[in-house]
């Protein structure tokens, strides 16, 4: 690999390489980034070019990359052993990573179940509060639907995907999908009920709440993402509303997961988003940023109530049939467990406290800008939704690309960001210092202003 030239690897990419959540025909035309190396907040491609990562590399870097700390637990761990299988054995960096997580989670989860991704963390939460309440006894036979909320993302696998409402990304799938129930999720900027929030007093939460009474005898739980909608846009949830949905679902015997995978780890401000309402989840969704950004891992966590309701006698087939291969890999555990240990050492969400508002001064600047429609931020992250007309929020055209314009005049100012269809996302590394986070966003700035120009 060391004599490689940056443009044979180029043609090695082009050739062989099929890029997710990319039309490859246009992939082929344009010119694309490889990246060779990180350091901190910052990308290298192969040429020596230095970049920003605006968006940690999609939303889970934490401490940086190629950070000496992390490096040495993985190392230290490489020379034990990589990987042994959780199915029947125990190891030891798992053990230790899961009284961490459950030490940091909301109170009443208990349990850990391992998985790989968000989206295997999602279907583990789905198949166990079915299974669950097909354990339960009969007078819960008829609870087997799902309830989700509209424009959700859960991940791409088909359970996931079932529970998700993204048109562009679901909608051809359909026919290999299960059937689901769904409330809205509250988008104030265009309001599905075309009300205006704080007047509207919270309509949605109050159509949620009749939509899972109406629905509570033939549904076991309720999945969504806490506080920030991620893929579907950065769409914030207005305070309150997540409170409410919890209530709805304790009061009506409906199991309720939160999707935290992308709002884990401090993204939000807070080490999970559940805690901006103090929400007890019945189960929590975690990946992402895990373990710091580093290896793929997901973790499931769940009460006592429903681990206990899968014990029994073996010949009673109360065992929860899941498992992957990689569950509970050792590298990726240690290389969470050295993350949430920076978490405390370096008292992280406390330090991220005045850059978060900063962030907030920064963002405000924006709307000054002509074609800026809405900003939305929590924590360290943000979406600004571009539009055509600021006074009737018409959209631009689809075709017109302007995001992926702002992704490419963004490059040139030496910022890799990521964006939404028109929303611009910005989610850098929660270790960005103020310096670093102005630079970013006075370039952002810069690019968007370019895009919107012709
Ligand atoms: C990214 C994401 C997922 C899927 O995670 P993968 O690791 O890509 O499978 C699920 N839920 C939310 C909220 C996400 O942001």
């Amino acid at each position: 690999m060391k004599n490689m030239q940056g443009a044979d690897i180029e043609k090695l990419d082009r050739e062989f390489v099929w890029h997710p959540f990319t039309q490859m025909s246009d992939w082929e035309k344009e010119r694309n980034i490889l990246i060779e190396r990180g350091e901190g907040v910052y990308l290298y491609d192969i040429y020596g070019n230095k970049y920003i990562d605006g968006v940690s590399s999609l939303w889970v870097n934490v401490h940086g990359h190629n950070n000496p700390e992390l490096n040495s637990a993985l190392k230290e761990q490489l020379d034990k052993i990589s990987h042994s299988t959780l199915l029947g054995l125990a190891n030891v960096p798992s053990a230790v990573l899961a009284e961490k997580l459950i030490e940091i989670a909301p109170k009443n989860l208990k349990k850990v179940f391992y998985s790989d991704s968000g989206s295997t963390s999602v279907e583990i939460a789905v198949k166990v509060a079915f299974q669950y309440f097909r354990q339960k006894g009969p007078a819960y036979k008829n609870k087997k639907k799902i309830i989700a909320a509209t424009s959700a993302y859960h991940g791409d696998t088909l359970g996931s995907v079932s529970v998700g409402g993204i048109e562009l990304f679901h909608s051809i799938y359909k026919p290999l999908l299960f059937e689901t129930v769904r409330i809205t999720y509250p988008y104030c900027y265009r309001c599905p009920f075309n009300l205006k929030h704080p007047d509207c007093g919270l309509y949605c939460a109050k159509e949620a709440e009749k939509i899972i009474k109406v629905h509570a005898e033939e549904s076991c739980a309720l999945i969504i993402e806490p506080m920030l909608q991620g893929a579907s846009g950065m769409i914030t949830m207005p305070a309150g509303y997540m409170k409410k949905i919890e209530r709805a679902c304790k009061d009506n015997g409906i199991l309720l997961i939160l999707d935290e995978v992308a709002t884990g780890f401090g993204r939000t401000g807070e080490m999970f988003a559940a805690f901006h309402e103090d929400i007890s989840p019945d189960a929590m969704c975690m990946a992402k940023g895990i373990t710091g950004g580093y290896l793929p891992m997901a973790a499931t966590l769940f009460t006592q109530e429903i681990y206990d309701g899968f014990l029994g006698n073996y010949q009673d087939n109360k065992t929860f049939f899941h498992g992957h291969t990689y569950t509970g890999n050792q590298l990726a555990s240690a290389c969470a467990v050295k993350s949430l240990e920076m978490f405390k050492k370096y008292g992280l969400l406390n330090k991220m406290k005045p850059v978060i508002a900063r962030f907030n001064e920064l963002l405000k600047d924006f709307g000054q800008l002509e074609n800026i429609g809405d900003i939305r931020n929590i924590g360290l992250t943000a979406g600004i939704e571009l539009v055509k007309d600021k006074e009737t929020k018409e959209p631009f055209e689809a075709g017109k690309r302007i995001g992926h314009k702002v992704v490419l005049n963004a490059r040139e100012r030496g910022v890799i960001i990521r964006p939404l269809g028109d929303v611009v996302v910005v989610m850098p590394p929660l270790v960005i210092d103020e310096s670093t986070l102005e630079t970013l966003m006075s370039a952002i700035y810069d690019s968007v202003k370019a895009a919107v120009q012709n």
